[in-house]
């Protein structure tokens, strides 16, 4: 397996890096299956790659051995689902030596709160006009993995409730809105302990995606580095320069490193696997230069 050339520091460099850590596949709710998603990041140039789809790693091992065909290094990973001040917070793990520890039993715990929370979406969905919810979003989802809420969505969408998926999270999914059903996730602390004890680096996820004012957003910084958070996505697809210099600004100043990633789900839309604004030039260094990492991608693949 070639290592890829990775950069010590970001120097304010245009060009594309090639590196994608943070990408979803049929595993939970990306539309290409792991080998093909693993095939498509070959054919973009990546030479780095995570996969990690929302609250399981059940995609990996497909990943892995495509990848080793394919010549590229991937990074096994996983996006949990966690609470932080009534919000519902992404984590992701980068995960060195795959799911172990306190994470094995916290995966399955995240897999029964899906289920669990998928039932309460049903029931708030089926009084708003959605008969079968429940039924309905499974035969969205397709193949038996755990539902999401963009199952839900299309389920709206097939119903003729709403014109698409932005409007079904704009009126019943997103933040706040009767299907954004919280409680079963658990506290980001809790979720960032297990990654930890998976010997795992863990990633604020999209920082800037939750319209938090930058003064929140600083707590929730403070709260993840406090439980043990190694790194925040500095770009997460395509984002305001001035404010990615503002957000480097706030983790420089926590010492949290920085990662990046497209949150890749599907082709045909505006992002493709490595497809993400420019990195700034900033101090803060790459969330590849954790040891944890750096071993893990020296080392031979995690066995999983
Ligand atoms: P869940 O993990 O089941 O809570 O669902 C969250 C997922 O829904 C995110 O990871 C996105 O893939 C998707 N999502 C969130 N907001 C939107 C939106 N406005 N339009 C389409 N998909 C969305
Ligand atoms: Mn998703
Ligand atoms: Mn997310
Ligand atoms: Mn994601």
């Amino acid at each position: 397996m070639p290592m890829p050339q990775l950069p010590a520091r970001f120097t304010g460099d245009p060009a594309p890096l090639g590196i994608d850590l943070h990408m979803h596949s049929t595993a939970s709710d990306g539309a290409l299956a792991p080998a093909a998603l693993v095939a498509l990041c070959a054919q973009r140039g990546l030479s780095l790659m995570a996969l990690t789809d929302h609250d399981t790693v059940a995609g990996v091992a497909e990943a892995q051995r495509a990848a080793h065909e394919h010549g590229v290094t991937l990074l096994a990973g996983t996006e949990l689902s966690t609470r932080w001040s009534g919000i519902n917070i992404h984590v992701v793990g980068l995960l060195p030596k795959g799911a172990r520890g306190t994470l094995v039993a916290g995966l399955e715990s995240q897999a029964e709160a899906r289920e669990r929370r998928a039932e309460v979406i049903a029931a708030r969905l089926e009084k708003v006009g959605l008969a079968d919810a429940l039924a309905r979003a499974r035969e969205q989802a397709g193949a038996a993995r755990p539902l999401g809420r963009p199952d839900f969505a299309r389920a709206l969408v097939a119903a003729g409730l709403v014109a698409d998926m932005g409007e079904a999270f704009r009126k019943h999914l997103g933040n706040g809105k009767a299907g954004d059903v919280k409680a079963h996730w658990p506290p980001l602390a809790e979720a960032v302990g297990w990654i930890l004890d998976a010997g795992g680096v863990a990633v604020l996820a999209h920082p800037l995606r939750h319209s938090l004012t930058r003064r929140k957003r600083g707590l929730l910084l403070d709260d993840f580095a406090a439980a043990g958070g190694q790194a925040a996505e500095l770009v997460s697809g395509f984002q305001n320069p001035d404010v990615t210099r503002d957000l480097a600004r706030q983790l420089d100043e926590r010492g949290l490193l920085a990662s990046l990633g497209s949150d890749f789900h599907f082709p045909g839309g505006y992002l493709a696997p490595g497809s993400m604004s420019p990195l700034p030039r900033t101090a803060v260094p790459p969330v590849w230069s954790h040891p944890w990492l750096a071993t893990g991608l020296e080392a031979e693949p995690a066995v999983l």
